[in-house]
């Protein structure tokens, strides 16, 4: 294995020549074991907004104590480069939607370690945008394959997308979870859990006792979190309910789900395995979603999800909005924020009427969305584009009036 720049030394490749010098039962069935292999990845780009906090220092092991405070993406890139020589890295301190496709499209294949949905969408949308069609069909080499990883607690997953060919992110919408919110009568009248203690202080006794004046609660403020600590203390004696501490009640205003360092080890290797399988060709890739879940004993398994047929993001169907000729703006509004497969956050609609641009509504704008289609001039058959936090691209949808 070959490397230029003086990097090599004996022995450095020996675990990675396991599997590319010799054949085994799981390899690729046209892999041809050889000696002309990798030379390791060379360049890997970092792109994460975010600054090291204290609590991270428990299960991010590239950093220490004296990185507090620095762009975690830097301190990354620091790290690596100084310790695996022949490895370039390039942090940047950015969002992921800083950059656009020219970004994105130099890259061979594209990792996430995302913390919200929203962001994994916008970048499968991303890379479904860079595909390309001739006669309707996908030049493979417009594929940027993108493996994703998250985790939850003690439960976490790994999957690989290939872009137009496999299940993408919003193909699978509707395994997410909506946030839990408690019902609203739970926490006024019948809590049963040290969390309805919590949601009551924070929801109704903090707007009602104005603690610290106007001020809005801040989950970052440790006398706020005092008080919303004391105050559910006090509506779990009430009602002899045991288990509130400092520690949830933060946990539960900042609606944080504790990271477990050894949860994101596995996923994060489950990730680089699969990268290392595409790069080399040597091994199927996963096929092509893996559940890990060491809440009580063990317990992981792997299945194959299947593309949506009419999927919003990568089937290239067009959408259909059903809804008679007398609904309100309103309707169409709250569908596309609350069908389990869209899930959009704050939608931005336009049409074309007579020729024209027309924006029918912005969330900034928003005094259309009582009026009736009629009003509007919208009519059957009317095309309707939708922008969104959810997706680099606008999505086309075609209205058809129900009778
Ligand atoms: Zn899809």
């Amino acid at each position: 294995m070959a490397v230029d720049g003086g990097y090599d030394w004996d022995g450095r490749w020996n675990h990675v020549r396991k599997f590319l010098e010799r054949p085994g039962p799981f390899a690729h069935p046209d892999f041809e074991p050889c000696t002309e292999a990798l030379s390791g990845f060379r360049l890997i780009h970092v792109v994460d907004m975010d600054t090291i906090d204290i609590s991270n220092l428990n299960r991010q092991f590239l950093f220490r104590p004296k990185d507090v405070g620095r762009p975690k993406a830097e301190v990354a890139a620091d790290f690596i480069n100084n310790r695996i020589p022949g490895c370039k890295v390039v942090p940047h301190y950015k969002k992921i939607q800083d950059f656009d496709e020219s970004f994105y499209r130099q890259f061979h294949i594209i990792v996430c370690g995302l913390d919200s949905i929203i962001a994994r969408r916008w970048m499968n949308g991303m890379l479904i945008s860079l595909l390309s069609y001739e006669d309707g069909v996908l030049d493979p080499s417009s594929i940027i394959p993108l493996i994703d990883g998250g985790t939850e607690g003690f439960k976490g997953n790994s999957r690989v997308i290939l872009p137009g060919m496999t299940a993408c992110i919003d193909c699978t919408l509707e395994l997410y979870p909506p946030q839990i919110n408690f019902p609203m009568c739970t926490i006024a009248s019948m809590p049963r859990l040290p969390e309805h203690c919590i949601e009551y202080a924070r929801i109704l006794l903090w707007p009602k006792e104005k603690p610290f004046g106007e001020t809005s609660l801040d989950g970052d403020n440790p006398e706020h979190i005092q008080w919303v600590f004391k105050k559910s203390i006090e509506r779990a004696a009430e009602f002899h309910i045991t288990g509130v501490t400092y520690r949830l009640t933060q946990g539960v205003v900042k609606r944080i789900i504790p990271a477990v360092a050894s949860t994101n080890a596995v996923i994060a290797a489950a990730c680089s395995l699969e990268v290392f399988k595409i790069a080399s060709s040597a091994y199927i890739p996963l096929n092509n979603y893996l559940v890990f879940n060491d809440v009580d004993g063990l317990y992981t398994y792997t299945f194959e999800a299947e593309r949506k047929e009419n999927c919003s993001a990568c089937s290239q169907v067009p959408q259909n909005l059903q809804f008679p000729p007398s609904a309100k703006l309103q309707e169409v509004l709250e569908y596309l924020m609350e069908n389990a497969s869209l899930q959009m956050k704050s939608p931005a609609i336009t049409t074309t009427l007579e020729g024209k641009n027309k924006t029918l509504y912005l969330q900034v704008f928003n005094f259309t969305e009582h009026t009736h289609f009629f009003y509007l001039g919208l009519s059957d058959g009317q095309e309707l584009a939708v922008a969104d936090v959810t997706t680099p691209q606008t999505v086309l949808f075609k209205l058809n009036f129900t009778t």
